[in-house]
């Protein structure tokens, strides 16, 4: 959960997460539906799915139990030598290191080591973390490692004064700390327009499940496209037994796009069928929270409802 996340937004989410699967056993269990309505606002959703996997496979080949072997960790779905020598080393107390982000950025001020968008800049800091790490105390000298990074060794105005490790930091000797680690050039965010179907009949909403190609893969989401004439043309729906009632736009941001959705929201007069299979379904406004589902999705349901009252 805390990859890409902070500490503070995860809390509540790992609670639940571990009070609805409390063992290994009862996560590669459930349906990966469920696994995904307690992720369902976190993001990163194939963080989901690859723990999800991760607990079947040890489930079936490792005796509802991780693996306590490097190698053996790095081949499970989702884990990588950084989550591996977390896991190895919180967990067990053994003597792997770890690389994420405040990491890394310690110990390019620490040894003044440059050139981030070479593969030699992660090679030198692993080999670098490799000959610091302890035999002993191991679970101790990682988290303090990170927390150096996290809230002494800051991305901006890093609190050097107040750090146990400056007396041998060669970027601050050399007052040089604003040149370390080298920053990457931001990735450009794309702008993108969709227009989102909102059916309300009754009470209840017409979601889909999108496909896993598409933005919130396996999400349950409202009808979305990339142009509102094909929003209107689309044969999916027979908006003749809908009254157009409200249009409305939310901004939502991911990780390199930011969203404009326009939403188009219809309620029908009359009574309709409603067509249901495995992927398209009516569900009741209070309940779709129960299905995995991406924030956007929040956002428009709540927007929908404060405009309703009005
Ligand atoms: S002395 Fe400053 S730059 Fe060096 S590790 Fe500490 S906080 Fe980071």
């Amino acid at each position: 959960m805390l990859q890409q996340t902070q500490v503070i937004k995860v809390i509540d989410y790992f609670n639940n997460f571990i009070d609805r699967f409390p063992t290994l056993k009862s996560l590669a269990e459930a349906e990966s539906e469920q696994v995904l309505a307690c992720w369902s606002g976190l993001g990163y959703y194939n963080r989901a799915r690859n723990l999800h996997k991760t607990a079947q496979i040890c489930s079936i080949e490792h005796g509802d139990q991780l693996p306590v072997d490097l190698n053996q960790l790095m081949q499970l779905p989702g884990i990588g030598r950084t989550t591996a020598g977390a896991i190895l080393s919180l967990a067990s107390d053994l003597p792997y290191p770890i690389l994420d982000g405040n990491v890394k950025r310690v110990m390019s001020r620490f040894n003044k080591i440059s050139d981030e968008k070479t593969s030699a800049y992660n090679a030198k800091l692993w080999k670098q973390v490799e000959e610091l790490m302890p035999k002993s105390h191991c679970r101790k000298y990682n988290q303090a490692l990170m927390d150096l990074g996290s809230m002494i060794c800051t991305r901006s105005k890093p609190h050097c004064h107040r750090c146990p490790i400056m007396k041998n930091c060669k970027a601050r000797i050399s007052d040089q700390v604003a040149l370390f680690p080298q920053s990457n050039k931001k990735t450009r965010q794309i702008n993108k327009t969709y227009h989102i179907l909102l059916l309300v009949s009754e009470g209840q909403i017409y979601i889909e499940k999108r496909n896993s190609q598409s933005i919130w893969p396996q999400l349950w989401f409202l009808p979305m496209f990339d142009t509102e004439q094909k929003l209107q043309s689309s044969n999916l729906f027979e908006l003749e037994h809908y009254t157009h009632y409200l249009n409305f736009n939310i901004k939502h941001i991911l990780t390199h796009r930011k969203l404009d959705l326009q939403v188009h929201c219809y309620k029908n007069t009359t009574t309709i069928d409603r067509k249901i299979t495995k992927n398209k379904k009516w569900t009741a406004i209070s309940q779709y929270k129960k299905l995995p589902h991406p924030t956007a999705l929040v956002k428009i349901i709540q927007n929908y409802l404060a405009n309703e009252d009005t």
